[in-house]
C-alpha cells in the first residue's frame, strides 16, 4: 500500500505542479506535507505575478513554459485560476533604471518575448494616475500576466488527484531511506513510504531534506512583506515594478498590480534582508509602502487596506534556483531554492522535472539547465570578486 512511483516532499509552488506533471507521465505519485493542506507554505504569500521576461536564459524559458500552463489553464481543465493578462510594466524616471532596462532587452529579444522600451505617453495609458514628473518611459511587455495563487495550487491539486495523485497532509518528512547509494524512500511522523524517486521541493526547508540525503544545498529563507486592499473598479491592467530604491534606504523595488477580481495587491524588497523565518509582521511596512504607493499614484490615498501577511524566498546564495539529480544519491532529485520567483516557475519547472524524471532529460537545453545544476559552485560569483 505504501509503494509508489515517485514521493514529492512539499505540496506548494513546486510541488504540486511536479506531482500533477508526473502523475501525467503515469507515475504513481505520492505528495506529501507538513501543513494541512496545498499551498500553506509560502505559496500563499506569493502575490501572484506571472512573467517571463528576465534577463537569465533559464528563467525566461522555464517562464515561458509556466505562462502556457497558466493561460491555456481553465479552457483545458474547466478550472478558473484567475489568469489575467495585463502585462508587465516597469516604468522609469533614472538614467540608471533605463540603461539596466534597454541592457536586457537583446536578450530578452533573442528568446522572443514580447517587450519593449515605449515612451512616457504609453506608460500613462498603461498605468493611469501615474506621477508624470520626470517619467521617461519604460518597458511593458503584455504577454505577462498574473494569476491567483490560492486558485492555482487548487487547481493543479484537483487535476493531480483526478490522475490518482495522493496527497498526505499533515505529515512532516523526518528520515529519508537509503540502500547504498539508492533512494528507497522516506519516513514522516505517522508512516513510511517506498519509492525510486525521490523529488526535494520542501521551499524554505530544503536544506533539512537535502541534509537527510547527505547532501548540502544552501536554501536560506528571507522575509518579504506583502498587502492586499479592498476591490475597486478596474483600472489598472499591468504588474507595476519600479526598481528606484525608496528614499529612507530600507527599501529596493516595489511592485504591485489589481488582481482580477479588483484589489491591489502589492509589496517591496527590503535593502537588508530580514533572514530567517519569523512571519510576523512588521511595523514599518505599511508607513514606508504607502508613501512609495501614493508617490506613484497619488490616488492610491483612496484605497483601504484589507489586509497584510509576511512570508519567505527560500534564497540560493547566488539567487538561481536548484533543479536537478544529485550524483551522490539515485533516485534522488531537488527543485528548490526559488527565490522570490517560485510561483512564476512552478508549472515550468514541474514539467521539466516530469521530462527529466520520466525520460532522462529536460525540456530545457542541456548547458541552460546545467546551471541549475545542485552539483554547481553556489559562491562562486563571491569568490570571483574576492579575487
Ligand atoms: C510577499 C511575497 C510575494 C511573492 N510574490 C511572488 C510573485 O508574485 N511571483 C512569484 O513567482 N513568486 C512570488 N513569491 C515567491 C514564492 O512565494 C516562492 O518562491 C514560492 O512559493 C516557493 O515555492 P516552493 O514550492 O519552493 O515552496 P512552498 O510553496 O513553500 O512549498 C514547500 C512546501 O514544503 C512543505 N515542507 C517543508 N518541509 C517539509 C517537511 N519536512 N515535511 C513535509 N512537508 C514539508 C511546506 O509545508 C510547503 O508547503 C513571493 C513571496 C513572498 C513572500
Amino acid at each position: 500500500m505504501n509503494e509508489y512511483d515517485a514521493i514529492v516532499v512539499g505540496a506548494g509552488s513546486v510541488g504540486v505542479p511536479t506531482s500533477y506533471f508526473l502523475a501525467k507521465e503515469g507515475f504513481k505519485v505520492l505528495c506529501v506535507d507538513r501543513h494541512s493542506s496545498s499551498g500553506q507554505g509560502q505559496n500563499k504569500a506569493a502575490i501572484g505575478g506571472v512573467r517571463a521576461t528576465h534577463s537569465d536564459p533559464a528563467k525566461i524559458k522555464i517562464c515561458q513554459e509556466s505562462l502556457d500552463i497558466f493561460s491555456s489553464w481553465e479552457d483545458k481543465t474547466g478550472f478558473d485560476i484567475g489568469w489575467k493578462k495585463g502585462g508587465y510594466c516597469f516604468p522609469v524616471y533614472r538614467d540608471k533604471e533605463r540603461n539596466i532596462l534597454k541592457s536586457i532587452l537583446p536578450i530578452q529579444k533573442k528568446f522572443s518575448l514580447n517587450i519593449d522600451w515605449v515612451d512616457e505617453d504609453k506608460i500613462k495609458d498603461r498605468i493611469p494616475g501615474i506621477n508624470p514628473r520626470g517619467l521617461m518611459g519604460g518597458t511593458f511587455s503584455p504577454d505577462d500576466g498574473q494569476v491567483s495563487p490560492l486558485l492555482a495550487i487548487a487547481g493543479f491539486t484537483s487535476e493531480a488527484k483526478r490522475l490518482r495523485t495522493e496527497f498526505k497532509y499533515n505529515e512532516t518528512v523526518k528520515d529519508v531511506m537509503i540502500e547504498g547509494s539508492r533512494i528507497k524512500g522516506l519516513r514522516t511522523n505517522s508512516g513510511e513510504y517506498h519509492a525510486d524517486v525521490v523529488v526535494n521541493a520542501a521551499g524554505a526547508r530544503a536544506t533539512e531534506i537535502c541534509s537527510m540525503a547527505g547532501l548540502d544545498i544552501p536554501v536560506i529563507p528571507d522575509s518579504h512583506e506583502a498587502g492586499i486592499t479592498s476591490p475597486v473598479k478596474p483600472f489598472l491592467d499591468p504588474l507595476v515594478v519600479d526598481l528606484r530604491p525608496g528614499a529612507e534606504d530600507r527599501t529596493a523595488n516595489f511592485y504591485f498590480g489589481q488582481v482580477r477580481s479588483g484589489q491591489v495587491i502589492f509589496c517591496y524588497t527590503p535593502i537588508k534582508p530580514m533572514v530567517g523565518e519569523d512571519r510576523r509582521c512588521t511595523s514599518e511596512f505599511m508607513p514606508i509602502i504607502a508613501k512609495r504607493l501614493t508617490d506613484l499614484i497619488p490616488r492610491f490615498k483612496n484605497l483601504l487596506v484589507r489586509r497584510l501577511w509576511r512570508g519567505l524566498y527560500p534564497m540560493t546564495p547566488d539567487g538561481v534556483p536548484v533543479l536537478g539529480k544529485s550524483e551522490k544519491v539515485d533516485g534522488f532529485y531537488m527543485a528548490v531554492g526559488m527565490c522570490g520567483q517560485g510561483f512564476m516557475l512552478g508549472p515550468g519547472i514541474g514539467r521539466n522535472m516530469a521530462e527529466l524524471i520520466a525520460h532522462g532529460k529536460p525540456l530545457l537545453d542541456r548547458d541552460i539547465f546545467e546551471k541549475l545544476s545542485p552539483e554547481r559552485d553556489f559562491y562562486r560569483e563571491r569568490k570571483e570578486m574576492l579575487k
